[in-house]
């Protein structure tokens, strides 16, 4: 009997270790404990060890100097095999939303078992469970220079963010999910008696210069298939629905600002989401493993509906792409836009603090459709003067690379005159609107004083929304650029247009 025991237990240990080995942190710790940085760390490069289909890169560092994880599954060599689709999730830029990561690292351990491996047959996948590690120590929303990075994708000032993008630019992943949390629990819903209560909200591109294509595709296919995807595993899912309470501040859908993870990287025609679970109500650690499959299942079903779809979308991408970077359409776009109603009716599910139970509330004030107020022409490019090094810096920081321009008479310059600065309402905020006029810019254009940036280019629309003076969205917005809108009445960066 021992010796038949003593048998069976060596054939079961090996196995048995071998399994604990993989388990996520958060799960060794049963669901009990949020994983640190040293322990992701450590965790991730067991992975690496024992696996052929991932790969741990460095992409940068924190502000505190810490690595920058990124996890590239394939099954082949990481971004070489074009046939392939890349998708790209990140998580927790916001420290003290620690499902993010958690639910990245349960989806790493899930992956790398045979049944998964599948998706690597058409996915080339990369994973960052945690762009904010310096936050995620200190569970705080932002980084050490006290900079919320998730509204640092357009300015780039942080290495988190510049970490990011050179990753994404690197390999120009055509799918792209953003994971964060919300919280449910404030004062203004407290006294309207509801909260929400969705485990899992998902939202779209909203910005009118993201190919209206894909907008199209993310609203009408992606978007009920992944919250049927989670409802279906039990966990309750709805349209991510900033705003509100109803009946005290209008309900919309996400934010048209390009500088944030998911439209930064959308307004390069890319299939691009944010994905938020809900956070702990008394502390962080409350809830943790529903919280943490959560968003891992909803990651997993973004590989999913990838891996269903993949030819559709890569082609869709493909060629909403190519109109950025032939810069052959001259388009309008828009520079200012609001939220407004369409006709559309709202149900929300919210939970009652009264009776602890889930209702359906009717929403009045529902404004999910984004419509322009103020158009642009989009010029071929822009020229920056030489002695602007703050815009230059911040080209070098976009991965821009800016080019001599040589005038062949096929073109003329436009320069913008401030005539005064109103204000507009940005989403409640107030932002500058200066009141403009166009001159024809007749001084003739040395290389020495300026250098051109295209608009031809995977960023063309970036770049217009960036450098336009009556963009709500614009570098003049920032307190570090807002000096573009006082030079002596004329505004430094000149159009260059076809005549
Ligand atoms: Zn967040």
């Amino acid at each position: 009997m021992k010796a038949a025991l003593t048998a069976i237990l060596f054939l079961v240990l090996p196995i048995f270790s071998f399994s604990q080995q993989l388990d996520a942190p958060l799960k060794k710790s049963n669901f009990k404990k949020v994983t640190s940085y040293s322990e992701l760390s450590n965790y991730i490069h067991e992975l690496d060890a024992q696996s052929d289909l991932l790969n741990v890169q460095i992409i940068g560092h924190s502000v505190k100097k810490r690595d920058l994880y990124a996890l590239t599954f394939s099954s082949t060599e990481f971004g070489k095999d074009s046939s392939k689709i890349k998708v790209f999730v990140f998580a927790q830029q916001h420290g003290n939303e620690q499902s993010g990561k958690e639910g990245a690292l349960l989806l790493a351990e899930a992956l790398l078992k045979p049944e998964n491996r599948y998706l690597f047959e058409k996915i080339d996948f990369a994973l960052v469970p945690q762009v904010n590690p310096d936050g995620s120590e200190a569970n705080k929303r932002r980084n050490a220079n006290d900079m919320d990075l998730n509204r640092n994708h357009l300015i780039l000032t942080e290495p988190e963010t510049m970490a990011l993008h050179a990753f994404f630019d690197k390999y120009l992943f055509e799918v792209t999910m953003d994971v964060h949390e919300y919280s449910p629990y404030g004062e203004e819903w407290k006294k309207y008696g509801y909260r929400k209560n969705s485990d899992i909200t998902v939202g779209t591109t909203t910005n009118l210069a993201v190919s209206g294509e894909i907008r199209k595709l993310s609203n009408e296919d992606y978007l009920p298939n992944i919250l049927k995807y989670l409802n279906d595993r039990k966990f309750s899912s709805f349209e991510y629905c900033p705003g509100g309470p109803p009946d005290v501040e209008y309900i919309r859908h996400s934010t048209f600002d390009i500088n944030d993870g998911r439209q930064s990287l959308g307004i390069q025609n890319t299939f691009s989401f944010i994905q938020e679970g809900m956070n702990g109500k008394d502390d962080f650690i409350e809830n943790l493993r529903h919280r943490a499959e959560g968003q891992m299942t909803g990651m997993r079903g973004l590989l999913e509906y990838v891996n269903n779809n993949k030819d559709k979308i890569k082609r869709l991408v493909a060629d909403e792409r190519l109109k950025l970077v032939s810069g052959l359409s001259s388009e309008e776009i828009s520079v200012q836009s609001e939220h407004v109603g369409n006709g559309n009716k709202l149900q929300i599910p919210l939970l009652s603090y009264f009776s602890g139970t889930d209702s359906v509330v009717n929403v009045n004030d529902y404004r999910p459709a984004v419509k322009s107020v103020y158009n642009v022409n989009k010029p071929v490019g822009y020229l920056i003067p030489s002695d602007r090094q703050d815009i230059a810096a911040w080209a070098a920081r976009q991965s821009l690379t800016p080019t001599p321009f040589k005038n062949t008479g096929d073109y003329k310059i436009e320069q913008y005159m401030i005539n005064r600065i109103d204000s507009i309402d940005f989403e409640g905020d107030i932002v500058a609107n200066p009141d403009v006029s166009v001159r024809k810019f007749s001084i003739p254009v040395k290389d020495q004083d300026y250098f051109f940036i295209s608009t031809a280019q995977l960023k063309g629309n970036m770049i217009m929304l960036a450098l336009e003076p009556k963009s709500m969205l614009g570098l003049a917005t920032y307190a570090k650029y807002a000096g573009l809108l006082a030079s002596w009445g004329s505004y430094p960066v000149l159009r260059v247009v076809k005549k």
